[in-house]
């Protein structure tokens, strides 16, 4: 296998050879290491790779050079390898430029020279930066391949699932890449059995459902243990914190998830409000980011498995899948968060996955370029989602009911799609009727104030129209307020059927539900702030209270 390359260009032969050695003799076994002395020699070996066919993971250049500086030449070398990772080398006095040069090409991390010791602070930035590159890296040969049509529902789960379990896979569309038929050929497969799935070892399975999927890519979905101190329910950003938090203080720690980890923060095409991450992240990098980090501490993850049901025995908690396997433990979080609220108009459902999305954005992006797209809903996430479409699609159209954006999202984003042409905000619209043969072709428009209505072409609609908690699944064993949130704490003292169910001397802990040792994290709890950073704090330190209700025990 070709290993890919790491490039550093520094005029300074010292500051060369020091970080080329730091570099050579910490990743050598799996990356080639390239030096120069110039940017314009390194952008020439650059343009070699690039016809050669090989692959650079990661840049490190010296800002201050004669010929050129780092950032021009960064941002050369980005338009040959827009997805390798680029570090600025610079001295204290150069960090302004450093700091622009995160928006201006994107800079993933400036490194203040000296480094020393390396261990510390060289190869943690490193590696971090080398194993985000990995996971969205894909050697052509060796990734999950899924075959089908551009436009089919089953191909649009399969694509979702994977991407959002950090499975890499190549997508093959039946229609338009040549390659995609010889495999059918190969695998003596016709058109009626698509999606295909490919293994890496070869073996290929029709038409498979999540569940057979994930057990071939290596995802888990029984529990290995008869009890749990903490099982969690919901994988978004509440869960995960919960579950990195339970793991690193030692309890058997379960998490369960009914789809891909990350919550809708890992449809989030770019967060730029989470602390710590100055140039943004992408959601599906912050899930991967925890999910490696919960691992790491030990936690069993299961995927997909949907709870539908709890029950209370002794004090134990017996929580019940949706194949009706069931798994005990002493506590529970429940953090299931919100969900999509579905678009109510005739026989849109049969063009979910097909042309209609509910938060895919990220996933679908490539197959709307050059297309007309629209978006239903103006608050932030639909923003974010516009903005990245916007990269793709030819015009993004986004149709909202009020006068204007501004009353509905975050300033910052509202400035930045009116920079952006191809983005268009329709004003005082609804949606009101979809059509197309097997997939969505033609949505119709209504103003809401003319009562004007247009039928116009639609590849792709994406639809961010509010949320509902994601409770509908739970029985009434814990209090909820009439939407369906979770109650907890405090709130709780002030419904008077808590009377009855509470039996403690002591009140409800503050993430506390109306039972003993259940705890509610995150969106879904009622009163939550909502957001990724918030949701995170609320998982974290949900784990406080179930090591305190743990001690009671
Ligand atoms: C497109 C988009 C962009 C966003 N961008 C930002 C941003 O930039 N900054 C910001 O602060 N916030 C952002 N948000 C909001 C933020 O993502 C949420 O507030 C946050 O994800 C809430 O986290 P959570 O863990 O409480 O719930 P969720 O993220 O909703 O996760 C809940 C999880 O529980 C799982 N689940 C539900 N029911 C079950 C069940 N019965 N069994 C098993 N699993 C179940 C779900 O599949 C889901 O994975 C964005 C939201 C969206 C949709």
């Amino acid at each position: 296998m070709k290993l890919p390359y790491i490039i550093i260009t520094d005029d300074d032969i010292q500051v060369l050879r020091a970080i080329q050695r730091d570099i050579r003799n910490q990743y050598r076994d799996e990356y080639k290491v390239a030096a120069t002395e110039s940017a314009i020699e390194a952008l020439e070996v650059v343009k070699e790779l690039k016809l050669k066919n090989e692959t650079v993971a990661l840049f490190i250049s010296d800002q201050r050079m004669p010929e050129m500086e780092g950032v021009a030449f960064l941002e050369q070398a980005n338009e040959i390898f827009p997805d390798a990772k680029k570090v600025l080398l610079t001295a204290y006095s150069d960090i302004d430029a450093a700091i622009k040069a995160i928006n201006t090409v994107k800079l993933d991390y400036y490194l203040l020279k000296p480094w020393h010791p390396p261990e510390e602070k060289l190869f943690p930035v490193i590696n971090d930066l080398l194993d985000e590159w990995q996971a969205l890296y894909k050697p052509d040969r060796e990734a999950t391949r899924i075959i089908g049509f551009q436009w089919s529902q089953k191909s649009h789960r399969l694509k979702e699932f994977l991407s959002g379990n950090l499975v890499p896979y190549i997508w093959m569309d039946v229609e338009n890449d040549p390659e995609a038929e010889k495999y059918l050929v190969s695998a003596n497969v016709s058109k009626s059995d698509l999606p295909l799935v490919i293994l890496k070892d070869g073996s290929y399975v029709k038409d498979p459902s999540l569940p057979d999927v994930a057990e071939r890519v290596g995802l888990h979905q029984k529990a290995t243990k008869e009890m749990y101190d903490v099982l969690i329910i919901g994988a978004g950003p509440a869960g995960l914190a919960a579950s990195v938090y339970g793991s690193c203080e030692g309890l058997k720690t379960l998490l369960i998830e009914r789809s891909n980890p990350g919550g809708q923060a890992s449809s989030s095409a770019r967060i730029e409000n989470y602390l710590g991450f100055p140039n943004g992240l992408s959601g599906a990098e912050l899930s991967r980011r925890a999910i490696t980090q919960t691992l790491r501490f030990g936690t069993e993850i299961l995927t997909p498995q949907e709870v539908k049901n709890i029950t209370i025995k002794d004090g134990y908690k017996i929580t019940q899948m949706q194949d009706d396997s069931e798994i005990h433990s002493k506590t529970i979080v429940i953090a299931t968060g919100v969900a999509y609220k579905k678009l109510e108009i005739d026989g849109l459902e049969n063009f979910t996955g097909a042309g209609v999305y509910y938060g895919a954005a990220s996933v679908e992006a490539l197959a709307c370029r050059n297309e007309s797209i629209y978006i239903v809903g103006g608050g932030n996430s639909a923003c974010q989602a516009a903005m990245y479409m916007s990269k793709f699609a030819k015009e993004v159209n986004i149709l909202i009911r009020r006068d204007a954006l501004s009353q509905v999202a975050a300033n910052y984003l509202v400035e930045n799609i009116s920079r952006t042409p191809n983005i268009h905000v329709i004003i005082h619209t609804d949606v009101i009727a979809c059509s197309g043969s097997s997939v969505l072709e033609n949505i119709t428009l209504k103003n809401t104030i003319t009562g004007e209505e247009k039928t116009v072409p639609a590849k792709a609609l994406f639809v961010y129209i509010g949320t509902k908690p994601g409770t509908a699944w739970l029985n009434d064993l814990v209090l909820k307020d009439e939407k369906g949130f979770i109650l907890s704490g405090s709130d709780l003292l002030k419904d008077k059927s808590l009377n009855t169910l509470w039996k403690l001397k002591r009140d409800p802990f503050m993430p506390e539900t109306s039972v003993p040792g259940i705890f509610a994290s995150g969106d879904v709890r009622f009163g939550a702030m909502t957001g990724i950073s918030a949701a995170v704090g609320e998982g974290s330190m949900a784990i406080r209270f179930v090591r305190k209700y743990l001690q009671e025990m």
